[in-house]
């Protein structure tokens, strides 16, 4: 996943330049920062910095603006749209850091000050795109674009200024520009009590068992860790299971105990519906009718709509043509799978009829009698610092040319956040990475990349970038061993990073990852391809203790197995797409008032509602759509991955990992950032458009 920035506004960044007058000097964010390529001080940083310096921050962007707008020169490239991507500095600084650290190291104070914001820099946002004198000089230059001489990305960059404020409201008369306000205030607050409901009962949800015989199957370690994990929370002799992201849940492979699993399970599902404090039921309904209103207003027949013009997919109807098309041979796919595990419960006399809470643990031993491995082989072969310097940062050395120091002197917010200096071929510094890899109860579940600064020649920047994980921390002195996907989420994110540090542009509005959200997937999935590439995997698959390489068969099986599972993987995935897309498109006067029903009768309508698959994530805690910035966007890793799937073809037909390869896709791809039309960039990296084959043949679904 990647996060998008707090504020969608022309960006702007920190660069040298004056200190800001009306913020006191001992403000950490008054002046940019000093440290290498602008690093934030995370040292000098508190909880009563945020508040005043994001008070002055709208304030001094506001004047910026006021100025631009009521020019008296006519408008020119510069005076307007360069001097649009310059201002708001201090803004940009201050939500950098705080728009990630809360969702990283939260804390309460931080909550409250995300709620006190939210409406504010909505409303700061809507100042600016709906200032009428502004909008005019916007207008007045892109209506004599092509008589400008402008350079290509300069061209793109007020094609692209138009685009934004016409689609944020520009052209609506002053009436409706003020419904527009008011709903996009109140959308930022409905958006930040879903997303601190989903943290807040997560924590609330942890599963409390009474014995130890109940957790049989998990190890020794992870039950202690339970136990102290109960004992904290005052529940002495009891064991605390928490409750992670998606609806699957990682205990549910190893739990032997079929009630433990049912209840975790039910556990998980139940979250932000089961009333309480943090109930998200009223929430969503309140958000998609919103959501929809102000799609109307604008002219859409729903959100999916408003959203989709602005993708490469473009419309609903070719998003709702693909996620149709592959309904239907995923859930085969997953009945088949479900088969086979009904074969080992029935030849285990097991009983019953393999369910939901069934299925990540016999799916394993089914890997086991097809393939004769289980994931637990894998682990001591993955150990974390071993994946990432000989895996993910070989591979890019590999691939790109790029090399790795990792450095200690920088302040960090977390003792666990680590520090690398990044260096091109050439041996000069490219950027600065960094990596938070463990879980807390005060980080937001799933895996993300962000960007501190980003790359900017106008404002001579380059990139300062990072990378978040829930890899659950090991007990002091132990090592931490990842799972498969825990490995491949450590490829994926850093695939998002050098999208990011590799950016290669004139203008903030167009770094690294500010390209269509259903674009922004596919470099990251191509970053994955690296992990079980012979000559990484070699590099990197070692074991922990003896440093004794993956045996050659345990490869094989590894690579034999790819398309295991799959069907489970796409139907819930096209499960949750679905659910997200139904939502979104639903005008109004159409929105329900049961959020449980209404899901279950998408779920049954679209073909997808086979019980053992449930949605990778249900209505209530599905944060990508209703906090995050993927609302009808969640099909994107699909679309995404149509380009993945080709890319990596591309790369097996030229001969694989080479700086050649490598050189080519950066240059390409990767340094472009929104600078061009995402398919053209792709035509012209593939030399022809993507085809959908590679991915049906991944995916098992020809
Ligand atoms: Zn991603």
């Amino acid at each position: 996943m990647f996060r998008p920035k707090l504020l969608v506004l022309a960006a702007s960044l920190a660069v040298a330049g004056l200190a800001n007058a009306a913020l006191p000097a001992s403000n950490p964010f008054a002046e940019v920062s000093k440290l290498p390529l602008n690093y934030p001080a995370f040292d000098k940083f508190s909880n009563d910095t945020y508040g005043p310096a994001f008070e002055e921050g709208m304030k001094e962007q506001a004047a910026e603006i006021v100025k631009i707008a009521n020019n008296k020169a006519a408008p020119t490239f510069d005076n307007t749209i360069v001097a649009m991507e310059r201002s708001g500095r201090l803004l940009d600084r201050v939500s950098s850091v705080f728009g990630n650290l809360s969702g990283a190291n939260t804390n309460d104070a931080f909550e409250a000050l995300n709620r006190e914001l939210a409406p504010k820099l909505s409303a700061h946002s809507d100042a600016i795109r709906l200032n009428e004198k502004l909008y005019a000089r916007i207008k007045a230059l892109y209506d004599k674009r092509d008589k400008l001489k402008l350079d290509a990305e300069s061209k793109r960059l007020l094609e692209r200024y138009h685009t934004d404020f016409v689609r944020a409201g520009a052209k609506l008369s002053a009436a409706d520009k003020e419904k527009l306000k008011a709903y996009n205030s109140q959308l930022a607050a409905l958006s930040t009590t879903f997303s601190q409901n989903v943290l807040k009962e997560a924590n609330a949800s942890a599963l409390v068992v009474d014995t130890r015989a109940e957790l049989a199957g998990m190890s020794d370690k992870a039950i202690d860790a339970a136990a102290a994990a109960a004992k904290a929370k005052g529940m002495d002799g009891k064991f605390l299971i928490a409750v992670s992201n998606t609806t699957g849940q990682a205990p549910l492979e190893v739990l032997t105990n079929r009630s433990t699993r049912e209840r975790l399970l039910a556990t998980s599902l139940a979250r932000g519906s089961r009333g309480g404090d943090f109930d998200n039921r009223d929430v969503v309904l309140k958000i998609t009718k919103l959501r929809a209103e102000r799609a109307a207003l604008l002219g859409y027949p729903s959100h999916a709509a408003y959203q989709l013009e602005d993708q490469t997919a473009h419309d609903t109807s070719a998003v709702n043509k693909l996620l149709a098309e592959l309904t239907k041979p995923a859930v085969n796919n997953a009945r088949k799978e479900a088969a086979d595990i009904q074969a080992v419960i029935d030849a285990e006399k097991g009983g019953f009829t393999n369910a939901a809470q069934d299925w990540a643990y016999y799916t394993d031993k089914v890997r086991q009698a097809k393939y004769a491995f289980d994931q637990n082989q894998l682990k001591p072969y993955f150990e974390l610092d071993n994946v990432l310097h000989n895996g993910v940062f070989f591979a890019a050395t590999k691939v790109f040319g790029i090399t790795f120091k990792e450095r200690k002197d920088l302040p960090v917010y977390h003792p666990d956040v680590r520090v690398w200096d990044v260096f091109d071929a050439d041996g000069k510094q490219l950027a600065i990475f960094l990596g938070d890899f463990y879980a807390r109860s005060n980080k937001r579940g799933g895996a993300w990349m962000n960007a501190y600064v980003s790359q900017s020649k106008l404002m001579g920047t380059k990139p300062v970038v990072a990378n978040h994980l829930n890899i659950p921390k090991p007990s002091a002195g132990e090592p931490t061993l990842l799972t498969y996907d825990e490995a491949r989420t450590l490829f994926h994110e850093f695939g998002h990073a050098l999208h990011g540090m590799f950016s290669d542009v004139k203008y903030p509005r167009f770094a690294g990852t500010r390209v269509p959200r259903d674009f922004v997937e596919f470099p990251s999935q191509v970053n994955e391809m690296w992990m079980t590439w012979p000559e990484i995997l070699n590099n990197y698959a070692k074991h922990y203790q003896t440093g004794a390489p993956m045996p050659k068969e345990l490869l094989d099986k590894v690579q034999a197995s790819a398309k295991f599972n799959e069907g489970f993987r796409t139907t819930e995935y096209l499960a949750a797409s679905i659910l997200d897309q139904r939502w979104h498109q639903l005008p109004a006067d159409k929105i329900p008032t049961d959020v449980l029903g209404f899901e279950s009768s998408v779920l049954k309508d679209a073909g997808i509602d086979f019980a053992p698959v449930p949605p990778r994530y249900r209505t209530t805690y599905f944060s990508h759509v209703f906090a995050g910035g993927y609302s009808a966007g969640y099909y994107g890793y699909l679309w995404s991955e149509k380009l993945d799937a080709d890319t990596v073809e591309w790369f097996t037909e030229n001969g694989g990992l080479s700086r050649k390869n490598g050189d080519h896709f950066r240059k390409a791809l990767l340094s472009k950032g929104g600078t061009m039309d995402a398919m053209q960039m792709y035509r012209e990296f593939r030399g022809r458009d993507a085809k959908i084959d590679p991915l049906l043949e991944r995916r098992g679904l020809k």
